[in-house]
């Protein structure tokens, strides 16, 4: 049994983060196991900003979005120079284990670094995205998706004002699981995402004949990884003739209190990884699957990637 294990948050934020920390913290503290935090992830490892934590340490952020331990993008972690001088940061100070919560490049970060040095690792997913192999939940992707539903729905109301196309460009560079849900929930008509092609020439001829046929508006949402909303803005505006207009929801969607879901998938997530990490158990990252928290292999988490389910492409076009 492992008796001082580390935190950490890295990547890009996303809300749940908290919730997943202090589960890891106060799970750790609960059966006896020192536990530390690292601030600004592998940046703040490579900086030695690490502080062994208290349960009060984690009072009082359950309820916020980002992180607050922080979190950063680090190119040194990149190189095995780098991942050493983190491994020798942990065992200076009796560390024996690390629980990473991030998204794919720092799971893969993390990979590298037990896989050179043997400290055991395990993994939380903590993206938006939700676009981790293996999982069918990432943390803060509930949050995210609600925050784009509240967009929709204001969007909603002045685009059936003045009859408008609305294009609304949602986050998701290789994954359009943000955009199909909150398309899917939000009513609207089309939704493009990176796993599936479109054709927007198509697309125009349809929504010309919609609007002749009396439909008051029309919305768009883009997956970034789809396409500029702009240029597909600007397309549709050209082709159609239809007063359009696009919205860029931008790093709104990576804030504000997580929601219910979040919270608890994050706690149980948090508790999972800290009692394997003490066990000595590692490489595997812990996820959901059909409702369950399952253990997934590191090293398959990082190397495959995570399909759309094509149930979403399908009710998609039925329901537009
Ligand atoms: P996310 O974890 O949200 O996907 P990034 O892809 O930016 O965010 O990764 C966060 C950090 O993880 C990077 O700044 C880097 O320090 C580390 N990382 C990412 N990819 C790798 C990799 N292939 N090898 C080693 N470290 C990596």
């Amino acid at each position: 049994m492992l008796k001082s294990i580390a935190v950490m948050t890295s990547g890009g934020d996303s809300p749940g983060m908290n919730a997943a920390a202090r589960a890891v913290v106060r799970t750790a503290l609960y059966v006896g196991v020192k536990v530390w935090g690292i601030n600004n992830g592998y940046h703040g490892l490579l900086e030695e900003d690490m502080f062994e934590m208290q349960s009060k340490n984690v009072g009082d952020i359950i309820q916020r979005g980002g992180t607050f331990l922080g979190t950063a993008r680090c190119r040194r972690w990149q190189t095995p120079e780098g991942r050493m001088q983190g491994f020798k940061n942990l065992v200076d100070r009796g560390i024996q284990g690390l629980v990473v919560i991030g998204g794919d490049g720092s799971l893969r970060g993390a990979q590298l670094l037990s896989q050179e040095t043997g400290i055991p690792i395990v993994g939380l997913p903590g993206t938006i995205d939700n676009d981790v192999w293996g999982s069918d939940y990432t943390i803060g992707c509930d949050t995210a998706a609600n925050t784009i539903i509240d967009a929709i729905n204001k969007l909603r109301d002045t685009a059936s004002a003045h009859r408008r196309v609305i294009v609304l460009e949602v986050m998701g560079r290789n994954s359009g699981w943000l955009a199909m849900v909150s398309g899917i929930s939000g009513g609207a008509e089309y939704i493009l995402v990176p796993e599936a092609e479109y054709d927007l020439d198509e697309i125009c001829i349809d929504m010309k004949k919609a609007y002749e046929a009396g439909k008051r508006y029309i919305l768009v949402v883009v997956a970034e990884g789809a396409g500029s909303g702009k240029e597909i803005g600007k397309q549709i505006s050209e082709k159609t003739g239809l007063d359009t207009r696009v919205s860029i929801l931008g790093y709104v969607q990576r804030g504000g209190s997580p929601t219910v879901i979040d919270r608890v998938k994050a706690s149980q997530l948090g508790e999972k990884a800290a009692l394997a990490i003490i066990s000595g158990l590692s490489d595997i990252v812990f996820g959901f699957d059909r409702g369950n928290v399952v253990s997934i292999n590191l090293h398959d988490a990082v190397t495959n990637k995570k399909k759309l389910n094509p149930e979403f492409l399908h009710l998609a076009k039925v329901l537009a």
